[in-house]
């Protein structure tokens, strides 16, 4: 599992707690929100970018 360590300029794939895979973008300057169940994927706040999500992948 990848652990996310700092705001990344990358497109990450993500998995919501409801399994949605998502494409977004790693530094995220607005709150991203799933778009099945509409929790929050990524938010702004403190650099840390995922709190419901799982990421799979990052994408160069
Ligand atoms: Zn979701």
């Amino acid at each position: 599992m990848v652990k996310f360590k700092e705001p990344s300029t990358k497109f990450m794939k993500v998995r919501c707690a409801c399994k949605n895979e998502q494409i977004i973008f790693g530094k995220a300057s607005s709150v991203v929100n799933c778009l099945v169940c509409g929790k929050p994927l990524a938010t702004p706040t403190g650099g840390k970018a995922f709190t419901e999500a799982r990421v799979l992948e990052v994408l160069d």
